[in-house]
């Protein structure tokens, strides 16, 4: 359930969190064609809040746009001061934000333009995504029966709204089965991401992620992986890789804004490695905390004070 928090940034003005509703005519709720973000703030040891990666995360939003033909009303500079704003607004120290992009009520013409564009962003609370218990002992997954989109159906550079039915089907299938998360398989099948974060392998210490081509969604806390393991002296490849690689794989791990870096036990009932996270994921892991709480001086450009 979502820790309600007292104001939302909408449309350009902060509004209590009840009053940001919307009409139930609304283009994107209708037919999916909306962008959003998931972004973190922390709280650090010197007092102060910092946002990650700010700058890439309204990227990704403007770029999700653009692959939509949906033109945002304001700056990027306006959206990230909004997300500033509303967690001042709230008096939020950590918190997740959520801004979300869609089309308005005026028409439900599937090719509508001329089609008003809204935006909100909210921030509340949100913990461990995969609980603590996933994040610290690692997570158990199942292959999906759901792939991952074609690259030219669903537009997969893109955090698209109506992109995720397909995350959800695959997740809740999971669920069902007892697991804590899907992973998806591209059409070709090889290993893309899961329902919500993206993937990585270890073995004999190479690091392996599928490349964008594997029709996932370039996450932000993918990217960073890649830098600190490389700037840590590792070996990271960008390759797609198979289902049987993943099984046995030394290590592997999820990461996401939601999830941070979060250890996978075992998949289709098969343990990795030892069973429990090893010396690689533990490493990344630990040191993405250090960064994202600003307990570490490397990678301030990645940093946003509130
Ligand atoms: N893949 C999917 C499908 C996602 O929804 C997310 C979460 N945004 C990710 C990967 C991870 O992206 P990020 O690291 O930017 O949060």
């Amino acid at each position: 359930m979502i820790q309600k928090s007292s104001k939302i940034w909408m449309d350009g003005r902060l509004i209590p969190w009840d009053e940001a509703r919307v009409h139930v005519l609304t283009h994107s709720l209708h037919y999916g064609l909306g962008a959003f973000e998931g972004i973190r703030c922390y709280s650090r040891a010197d007092g102060r809040s910092s946002i990650f990666r700010l700058r890439e995360h309204v990227q990704r939003l403007f770029d999700t746009c653009k692959i939509l033909t949906i033109h945002i009303p304001f700056p990027a500079e306006a959206i990230r001061e909004a997300c500033v704003e509303v967690l001042r607004a709230n008096g939020l120290a950590e918190a997740y934000l959520r801004p979300i992009v869609f089309l308005g009520d005026e028409s439900l013409g599937v090719g509508a333009s001329d089609m008003s564009v809204r935006v909100a962003i909210a921030a509340f609370h949100w913990g461990a995504y995969l609980g603590e218990e996933g994040l610290r002992r690692g997570v158990r997954c199942k292959i999906s029966s759901f792939q991952r989109h074609h690259v030219n159906v669903g537009m997969t550079m893109g955090k698209v709204t109506g992109q995720y039915f397909n995350a959800i089907l695959a997740k809740r299938e999971a669920a069902a089965l007892r697991y804590d998360e899907a992973i998806m398989l591209d059409i070709h099948g090889y290993v893309a991401e899961a329902s919500g974060q993206n993937i990585f392998i270890v073995r004999n210490g190479v690091i392996r992620t599928p490349p964008a081509s594997a029709s996932i969604l370039p996450g932000v806390t993918r990217d960073s992986i890649i830098r600190i393991a490389g700037d840590l002296g590792y070996r990271v490849q960008e390759v797609p890789f198979t289902r049987d690689e993943l099984y046995i794989a030394d290590e592997a791990f999820l990461t996401g804004t939601a999830s941070e870096v979060t250890p996978i036990r075992e998949v289709d009932d098969r343990p990795m490695g030892a069973g429990e996270p090893g010396e690689v994921t533990r490493t990344l892991k630990e040191a993405y905390a250090e960064i994202v709480k600003g307990r570490s001086v490397r990678y301030p450009e990645w940093l946003s004070f509130v």
